[in-house]
């Protein structure tokens, strides 16, 4: 299986220990699970990892856009990870979840005024700052004589090989400022005359579903960053305190998928950086990183119901699905792979393939193309796995269709942590 978290018991899928069937037909479909253990694991293996290999002050914090509720916040701030807030709306529920917002970091490439007073109210930790629009809005919206703590988003100039809807750290990308073409030193100039902040340090983040095996772009940018910071340090003294180099790890999405060994990846990394530091006369900077896909997508699962079976007779076949772009638009968005498996039918042998569609008005409505699988019968249900990561935060109510509620396992116990979106919701702000 693609992670240890699936299993099956007789002819039924297994997710966290328990049976998928069984919670297909307590909670209803379309479903998400979310294995509350398997979130903790990997947010304790990035602490872990990067105490170790970056030094005590160093954390990771936790992108919340990958999957943005409640209870996620309170088992990040539980597990003393700091999280990445991409807007108010990811504060407020922040702020819900009671979170130290101490430590947290406001991301994003254009921060309204309004988003700016806002987070500097609920105390927002770090701002990382795209432009000087930003830095300018800062310093408008400032109430106090207290500097607000900035990291400056760069880009290192670096191509990923991941998908180009996904990869961030190229120098024509829509966030942050390319450090190649001089606009951040520009940027630096121009900021050290602001009263209202104080630039920690720089960010970039080059991009999501990344594997080392891809030319290790994570020396590569951390090479680019650290020459930078240790310049501006000297030329313009300021001071190189925090050194962010964003998300990215990937997952595995399929069995053709690598293994990214997180402890390893970061080990690697930390002996270069400290080499680095030493190179270019510096100490070395708290490092932060920023994983989001790599904490939650494995905890993740979506549970479907059968409807049609279509067979185009010479062309090819359909399996609806109760589901479909609404609760997991990752497919149209970006061609994504996943492993879909028919959950009450583990057994049987998988000599029937389609195209796995959702019941949207949309002929893109597919969840994934050519899935192997036994024929189903209306009713069957269809596990998707690996759904953890930017299937509910991107969830959308296209078609009046409602968002599926998130069940949390935890210890072999299921609770709702989102109920299910009701009919009324849809239609509560209609007037
Ligand atoms: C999306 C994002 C992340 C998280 O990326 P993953 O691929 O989910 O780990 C981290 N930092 C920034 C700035 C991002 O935009």
């Amino acid at each position: 299986m693609i992670c240890e978290n699936i299993g099956i018991n007789g002819n039924h899928l297994t997710f966290a220990g328990m049976d998928t069937v069984a919670l297909a037909e307590k909670h209803g479909t379309p479903l998400y699970l979310f294995d509350e253990d398997r979130v903790r694991h990997n947010c304790r293996v990035y602490l872990e990892a990067m105490k170790k290999h970056f030094g005590e002050s160093s954390f990771p914090c936790y992108a919340s856009k990958a999957a943005s509720f409640k209870r996620i916040y309170e088992i990040m701030k539980d597990e003393g990870m700091g999280i990445d807030l991409v807007s108010p709306g990811e504060i407020y529920t922040a702020m819900k979840a009671d979170f130290t917002m101490e430590k947290s970091l406001f991301h994003g490439n254009n921060k309204t005024d309004a988003d700016v007073s806002y987070a500097m109210e609920c105390g927002v930790g770090y701002f990382v700052a795209d432009s000087i629009y930003e830095l300018d809005a800062i310093a408008r919206c400032k109430k106090d004589s207290t500097k607000q703590k900035v990291i400056l988003r760069l880009t290192p100039g670096i191509d990923p090989h991941t998908y180009d809807a996904v990869a961030t750290g190229k120098v024509d990308s829509k966030f942050g400022t390319a450090i190649e073409t001089g606009q951040a030193e520009e940027l630096i100039k121009k900021a050290l005359s602001n009263e209202s902040i104080e630039i920690v340090g720089y960010h970039c983040h080059v991009g999501s579903q990344v594997f080392d095996s891809e030319g290790d772009v994570y020396l590569q940018a951390a090479k680019i960053m650290l020459g930078f910071g240790a310049k501006m340090q000297k030329e313009y003294g300021v001071a190189f305190k925090v050194l962010n180099l964003g998300g990215g790890f990937g997952v595995r999405y399929t069995d053709n998928d690598p293994y990214l060994d997180v402890d390893a990846t970061i080990g690697k990394l930390g002996a270069f950086i400290k080499e680095e530091c030493a190179q270019l006369g510096i100490d070395v900077p708290q490092i932060i990183m920023e994983p989001g896909r790599s904490i939650v997508a494995d905890a993740g699962m979506t549970l479907y119901s059968v409807g049609t079976i279509k067979e185009i007779t010479g062309y090819k076949n359909y399996v609806s699905i109760d589901g479909g772009m609404t609760d997991n638009p990752r497919y149209a968005l970006y061609g994504s792979k996943y492993t879909v498996l028919l959950a009450n039918r583990m057994d049987e042998e998988c000599d029937f393939v389609a195209d796995v569609a959702g019941r949207c008005c949309e002929s893109g409505d597919i969840i994934q193309p050519d899935v192997k699988m036994p024929k189903p019968v209306r009713g069957d249900i269809v596990a998707v796995c690996t759904t953890g990561a930017y299937n509910f935060s991107m969830a959308s109510n296209y078609n009046r269709i409602p968002r599926p509620p998130v069940v949390m396992i935890s210890k072999g116990k299921d609770s709702v942590a989102v109920k299910r979106e009701t009919y009324e919701d849809l239609v509560k702000n209609d007037i």
